[in-house]
């Protein structure tokens, strides 16, 4: 087989982080939820395969820069939109006897505006195996251009485009939990594979166990389904292999769980790319993630 071909594209917002060092310093990276999982995707899959970002970004010196570092980790930013008048969102980590909390600065931010056009989507899908997006990408845009992301999916998924969505609902992104709900399960419908995490889901959805879940999301047509739920026992459900679980071995030391779902979902999806089993994907998601929240930061430095 030609590798030459293979294309990962992830959808949504990269922000600016300003993480907190022990000095009381601030340093600046780069990080986003579906963004995290395109930069560890690219770490794991095979130089052959293609690992591509679409979002939209500003013309000012801090969107070059953002695009930049997207560049050097390797991923492709060719689907990145320039917006003048607009620039990249940031967030900031305050830290408070160990606990960390974050404020956002992203009400104005160009990735808002990522969908606003359905012919450049289509033109990013396009010879696109496999496409990622998350809640979080469908909660920053308004409700046409969410419409317009989810017909450009369909119409991708109709072409032999994979189509995989994280609801990674994120309750202060939303006007109330209905809305969230319902654009949870519109996104559902054009997806093949869900990745779903138990404590928002069980918590939105009124759902007790994660089997509830697999059956609402298999019922919305998606083929695979992987629920995780922090260091608890996964379930996940293929068409063809049925019921899966997985019990993810402990992490003595947990420094930072942020990213902990992105990672995942990279090692789940890479090794699933590579022909890997859903027992053996989910086994690499859940080693990838162990290793990411060992360290301190979205991105971090893993052995591959
Ligand atoms: P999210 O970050 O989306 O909330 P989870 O907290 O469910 O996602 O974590 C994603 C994955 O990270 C889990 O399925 C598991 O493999 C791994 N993980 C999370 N917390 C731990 C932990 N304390 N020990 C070991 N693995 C963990």
């Amino acid at each position: 087989m030609n590798e030459r071909h293979h294309r990962v594209l992830a959808i949504g917002e990269c922000m600016v982080e300003m993480a907190p060092r022990a000095d009381g310093a601030y340093t600046r990276n780069f990080a986003g939820d579906t963004f995290n999982t395109a930069w560890y995707m690219r770490r794991l899959l095979p130089e052959a395969w293609s690992v591509d970002y679409c979002s939209a970004v500003g013309e000012d010196r801090i969107s070059d820069h953002m695009l930049g570092f997207m560049q050097k980790a390797g991923i492709g930013t060719d689907s990145v939109l320039r917006i003048s008048g607009r620039t990249v969102g940031l967030y900031m980590i305050e830290l408070d006897n160990g606990e960390r909390s974050f404020s956002y600065w992203r009400g104005q931010s160009a990735a808002k505006l990522l969908a606003r056009d359905r012919e450049v989507l289509s033109a990013a899908l396009a010879g696109t195996d496999i496409v990622l997006f998350s809640g979080i990408t469908l909660a920053i845009l308004s409700e046409e251009d969410r419409r317009n992301l989810l017909y450009a999916l369909a119409e991708a998924r109709r072409r032999g485009t994979r189509v995989a969505f994280d609801p990674n609902m994120r309750l202060r992104l939303w006007p109330n939990v209905a809305v969230m709900c319902a654009a949870v399960a519109a996104a559902a419908e054009v997806a093949d594979i869900v990745l779903p995490s138990f404590d928002e889901d069980g918590q939105y959805y009124g759902e007790t166990s994660p089997l509830e879940t697999i059956a609402r999301y298999r019922n919305a047509g998606a083929s695979t389904i992987v629920v995780k739920n922090g260091v608890g026992r996964i379930h996940a459900e293929g068409r063809e292999e049925g019921v899966v679980t997985f019990d993810p071995q402990p992490v003595a030391q947990v420094v930072d769980t942020t990213a902990a779902g992105d990672s995942f979902n990279a090692g789940f999806l890479s090794a699933r790319l590579s022909g890997a089993s859903l027992g053996d994907a989910i086994g690499r998601g859940a080693q990838v993630a162990a290793q990411v929240i060992g360290k301190r930061g979205a991105l971090v430095d893993i052995d591959v």
